[in-house]
């Protein structure tokens, strides 16, 4: 049975999703398994009108609500207006998935400082942003029992690399390894509130970011050799993942990051003794 046939439709019901970076890969797949359990979407985006603009044709034509909205998760100013429009248009928002990531890869000493800046302003310093936002809204409209048990959930989109080391990618494992504490510094501050914070770590799932390790046959078996369930993951994958966390049925899911990742961090190296 496929992923998406599993779903029971009405979970996130009238409950406001924002979605940084939703015009392509596992942002997008996130945003169309949100709006098949009922979620209006904000689909954030950069530079992708067109792709964005679709991303909201497919999601109303699951009957229910969409905009997209420009905006650089790492400029303050865009953030504020980002929240500021998505509110307007749809009252609130109850959910944050700070999905935008990027890579600059580089071997360590060639690694330029913009390469180490930007990923950490996307990846980290963006995350931040959009979090402060979510939680200032969050805290303003409180509980509201007929939508959820939480004021809001946050859902940061990490990945295996937050605690497998990475050579060439060191700004990128950084960033993640950051929202690792980041994610649990602020679940333990914000339980009081009700804003329920959690990861999700992803290992391979075919997008955008990573084609060159899955566009030719012989990248594809390289990369497969690191994944037990003998699979790379898929966009839905991760979806079904994020309404879980996003729904009440994980009301006791706090302050954890949950692996969808095909055993990746299971060391498959050592799975013939090493
Ligand atoms: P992707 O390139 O399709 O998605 C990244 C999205 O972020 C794009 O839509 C891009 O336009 C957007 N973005 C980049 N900079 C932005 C900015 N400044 N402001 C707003 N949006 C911005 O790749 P993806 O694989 O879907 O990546 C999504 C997230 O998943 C990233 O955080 C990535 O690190 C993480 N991840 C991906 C994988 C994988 O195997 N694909 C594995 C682990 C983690």
């Amino acid at each position: 049975m496929s992923i998406s046939r599993l779903a029971c439709a009405g979970r996130l019901k009238s409950q406001v999703a924002l979605i940084t970076g939703a015009s392509s890969g596992i942002g997008k797949g996130i945003a169309m398994a949100m709006a098949d359990e009922g979620a209006l979407i904000v689909v954030n985006y950069i530079g992708q009108a067109d792709a964005a603009r679709e991303v909201v044709g497919e999601i109303e034509r699951k009957n229910t609500r969409a905009i997209a909205v420009e905006a650089d998760v790492s400029n303050e100013g865009q953030v504020r207006r980002m929240f500021g429009k998505a509110i307007k248009e749809f009252g609130t928002v109850d959910i944050l998935i700070n999905n935008a990531g990027i890579q600059r890869d580089a071997a360590f000493d060639m690694m330029t400082l913009d390469d180490w800046q930007n990923v950490i302003d996307v990846n980290l310093t963006g995350a931040f942003l959009c979090s402060r936002e979510a939680v200032i809204e969050f805290k303003r409209r409180g509980v509201q029992p007929e939508k959820s048990l939480s004021a809001g959930k946050i859902i940061f989109i990490s990945s295996v690399h937050q605690v497998i080391p990475w050579s060439n990618h060191c700004n990128y494992a950084a960033s993640k390894g950051g929202i690792s504490l980041l994610m649990k510094s602020m679940a333990q501050e914000l339980a009081p509130d009700r804003i329920r914070v959690n990861s999700i770590a992803p290992g391979a799932i075919k997008t955008p970011i990573n084609k060159k390790s899955w566009e030719t046959p012989e990248a594809a078996r390289s990369l497969l050799k690191l994944i037990p369930w003998g699979r790379i993951g898929d966009p839905m994958d991760i979806g079904a993942a994020a309404v879980w966390l996003a729904s009440d049925e994980s009301d006791y899911v706090h302050g954890t990051t949950l692996f969808v990742d095909g055993g990746m961090t299971l060391y498959p190296g050592f799975a013939a003794g090493g």
